[in-house]
């Protein structure tokens, strides 16, 4: 049943079904089971048909789609959801979101939309401000980090072969001057795959050794980059993605500076800590880098997706990323293009629940946020550290923790994959320095004291149990 005139009536009655939709699956959201239910046999069963000749009405569609996510998806939008690094979404972060889905708009360009173009410019004042980073920055709105990490380096490659005399954009990467690319044993897997999108290939990367918090050795940084000649990028971690620990970045900033390299750093979630006057001191140098990326979408509480590029020299972030081509139509004035600072053309105005949720939260309400998942994340830890045979491995500095069960692998991993069935909540399980553990990440911003208990309690029970369960059996074993 397909539809050929714009009727105000159709699109009502679609969205009114669609907010009903929405607003059931919230209301269950914090009290259901959080992890999936549906894996791809059963979605295949109730999706796959083959593509209907004639369509079918829209609603019904809706009504399909929303009776599968109930099972269909994992509640990672939930306060006890303590998976990956992903938040939840505010509500008016969420609704201005959907505001962004009626407008339909381009935000490549000013033309286009100017509403965007300057929701943009705000927000990434205001983001500027928040983590106290030089204010004429160039900032990019892009899908995640991974494609923060992808445009920081793209205008660090620039930047560096720029200062050897060498038009990378132009020219591309055969014959530059080798670029040497720096990071440590523990940078984000997005960083090689940025490495890849440049040309430079992974193969390239210096790995420099890191501590046993993850956090890398300024000495060995020193000693990989007097072996190296010519230009070079080093990518430094504020927020290991698994233990939360930060690099020693004023040490390494001076290091990078001496040295005249170009340094970036990683922040997708430990950026935000620069937000609250107390934790900033864990990000201690951060603002001596020449690059940051970092996410939105994680600890801002928007919806996905959304990641935040900054460069601190915006002309080597613009000559990356600028297009230029004779129908654009863009401004030569104070107008903000935003395709200018990302690598996508058409895109989406994902800057505007970005404004919008900082605009609600105002400064207080972002240290607060921050604040609050740290607070949860250290609740955890005590409640997990203080039962016997548990063990903490990090230091929790931040809102990520690292829990061992009985000094024992196969155990770590069944009380995480016991706890996944169990769904009071959600978390997953790592692999730190050669020890199994489960990982909690601490994101959103409703989770509440009560909720990091019952998760507590929850991982606890499980863990006694099949402790219980492997006594019993290996006391029969003994017999
Ligand atoms: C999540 C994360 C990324 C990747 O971000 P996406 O938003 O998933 O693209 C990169 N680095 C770190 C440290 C992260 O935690």
């Amino acid at each position: 049943m397909s539809q050929d005139r714009f009727e105000i009536d159709e699109f009502a009655r679609c969205l009114e079904r669609a907010h009903a939709h929405a607003t059931a699956y919230l209301r269950d959201l914090p009290e259901r089971h959080v992890g999936a239910r549906l894996g791809r046999t059963a979605l295949m069963a109730a999706m796959h048909t083959p593509l209907p000749a004639q369509g079918e009405d829209g609603r019904a569609v809706l009504d399909l789609l929303a009776s599968q996510a109930v099972q269909g998806t994992s509640a990672c939008a939930s306060p006890r959801y303590f998976g990956f690094v992903i938040g939840g979404s505010y509500p008016v972060a969420l609704a201005a979101d959907w505001m962004v889905s009626a407008w339909d708009q381009n935000a490549g360009i000013h033309v286009i939309s100017p509403l965007a173009a300057a929701a943009e410019e705000v927000a990434a004042q205001w983001l500027l401000e928040l983590f106290d980073l030089p204010r004429d920055s160039g900032v990019g709105f892009v899908t995640g980090c991974q494609m923060a990490n992808f445009t920081c380096l793209a205008a660090a490659r620039h930047g560096v072969l720029r200062r050897a005399g060498w038009d990378v954009e132009a020219e591309g990467l055969y014959g530059a001057p080798r670029v040497h690319v720096v990071t440590s044993a523990e940078s984000h897997v997005t960083i090689d795959v940025a490495m890849r999108y440049l040309g430079f290939g992974t193969r390239a990367l210096h790995r420099v050794e890191s501590d046993a918090q993850g956090r890398m050795l300024p000495r060995r940084l020193r000693e990989t980059l007097a072996r190296l000649e010519g230009p070079v990028i080093v990518c430094a971690q504020a927020g290991n993605v698994n233990t939360g620990a930060f690099d020693p970045l004023r040490e390494i900033g001076a290091i990078v500076r001496e040295r005249g390299g170009w340094l970036h750093v990683d922040g997708a979630f430990g950026l935000w800590a620069r937000a609250n006057a107390t934790l900033r001191a864990v990000a201690d140098g951060i603002e001596l880098a020449d690059s940051w990326a970092t996410d939105a979408h994680k600890w801002l509480n928007v919806p996905y997706d959304c990641g935040v590029a900054i460069v601190r020299d915006a002309q080597d972030h613009r000559t990356a990323m600028t297009s230029v081509a004779a129908y654009l139509i863009q401004t030569g004035g104070l107008e903000r293009d935003p395709v200018d600072w990302v690598p996508e053309f058409s895109r989406r105005a994902r800057g505007i629940p970005v404004y919008a949720t900082l605009r609600t939260l105002g400064r207080d309400g972002v240290a607060a946020l921050v604040e609050r998942c740290c607070a949860r994340a250290r609740q955890m830890a005590g409640l997990l550290g203080a039962e016997e045979g548990v063990r903490v491995l990090n230091d929790v500095v931040l809102n990520q923790v690292l829990v061992r069960f009985g000094d024992d692998d196969e155990l770590t991993r069944a009380v995480v994959s016991g706890v996944q069935d169990e769904g009071t909540c959600w978390l997953s399980g790592t692999t730190w320095h050669g020890l199994g553990a489960m990982r909690i990440s601490v994101s959103n911003w409703a989770t509440t004291e009560e909720d990091a208990a019952r998760s507590a309690e929850a991982i606890l029970r499980v863990y006694r149990a099949l402790r219980t369960c492997r006594e019993m059996s290996s006391s029969t074993a003994a017999r």
